[in-house]
């Protein structure tokens, strides 16, 4: 494999496109939305003028990895000649069918499409499309070019020969990737999401406040960042999703989203990339937001 589309070009897309085009993948990254394309170049470029900073890479591999990546608003354009298509646009179910119909008619037929959903079924993906064989879950974690693990998703219908190509694809951009089956959440969010959400739910029945609830897991249970901290890096509205995915997906109502979540979802208080969410973001830096707002 040589090229790489990456579709969406938001949290996780940037972070794709960079570690892709940083292991030698020419990469197309593709957006509905130019501001979003633009803002996505500018990250890359910042992280990696971080990595310079602190000798991991050369100014020339900064170069290099920067002239692998060309960004695209049109699909067919973006997706013409790639390997692979590794979709990480919202986490929202009817899209990602739309998304997977459209590329199932343009891409090439031996085109293998993989998605970063951090929920949402591969075999219902997978189904939408004439190629269920060649649909697997790629799910990448936040930051991208920072953390080891890629969950690999194999559907219902995913071929053995696409699942062992895509593990030695991970393994070749210095990752660690982990096999598993498709349920739910997978492993990931099945396990991290109920935690986030039981923080949420302390946090508005008054146990504790941010700072507290955050400092118990990380000084108690040596997590590198409190959950309240990690939803705001996640986005509050993909902490959302997910749970309605499990709460969806295994009927149980232990997954139902504290209100308190849903509320801040409403107001548009997603976390960092709304400039606020549990903390205050807007400053580039982590505040405590002093008030009584996340009580019931
Ligand atoms: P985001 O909201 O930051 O970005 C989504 C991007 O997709 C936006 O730029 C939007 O313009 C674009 N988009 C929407 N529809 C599109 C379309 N039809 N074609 C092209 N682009 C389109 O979301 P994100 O946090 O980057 O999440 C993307 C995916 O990665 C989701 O499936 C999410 O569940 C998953 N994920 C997120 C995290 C995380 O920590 N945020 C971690 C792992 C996986």
């Amino acid at each position: 494999m040589k090229n790489i589309a990456v579709i969406g070009a938001g949290t996780m897309g940037n972070g794709i496109a960079h570690v892709f085009a940083q292991s030698g993948y020419n990469v197309n990254l593709i957006d509905l939305s130019q501001d979003a394309l633009e803002k996505a170049f500018v990250t890359i470029t910042k992280n990696l003028d971080r990595q310079l900073a602190k000798e991991k890479i050369t100014a020339e591999n900064k170069e290099d990895t920067l002239a692998r990546i060309t960004l695209h608003t049109n699909m067919a354009a973006g997706i013409e000649g790639a390997d692979l298509v590794v979709e990480a646009a919202t986490e929202n179910t009817s899209l990602k069918l739309k998304i997977f119909k459209q590329l199932d008619e343009l891409a090439d037929s031996d085109t293998i499409l993989a998605t970063n959903t951090s929920s949402i079924s591969i075999t219902q993906i997978a189904a939408v499309t004439n190629r269920p064989d060649k649909v697997i879950g790629m799910h990448f974690m936040n930051p991208v070019p920072v953390m080891k693990l890629v969950e690999i998703i194999r559907g219902y219908s995913t071929s053995d020969e696409v699942t062992a190509s895509i593990m030695s694809l991970s393994k070749s951009l210095k990752k660690s990737p982990v096999e598993v089956n498709d349920y739910p959440g997978f492993i990931a969010n099945r396990i991290l999401m109920p935690m986030i959400n039981e923080a949420i739910c302390s946090l508005h029945e008054g146990v504790a406040g941010v700072e507290e609830i955050d400092t118990v897991m990380k000084l108690g249970m040596a997590h590198p960042m409190g959950p309240l901290q990690l939803a705001d890096f996640i986005g509050l509205d993909v902490c959302l999703a997910i749970l309605e995915v499990l709460q969806d997906g295994f009927g149980n109502p232990k997954y139902a989203p504290c209100p308190l979540l849903v509320n801040m979802v409403t107001a548009g208080k997603k976390g960092v990339k709304s400039g606020e969410g549990f903390y205050n973001w807007s400053h580039g830096t982590k505040e405590l937001i002093v008030s009584d707002k996340f009580k019931k």
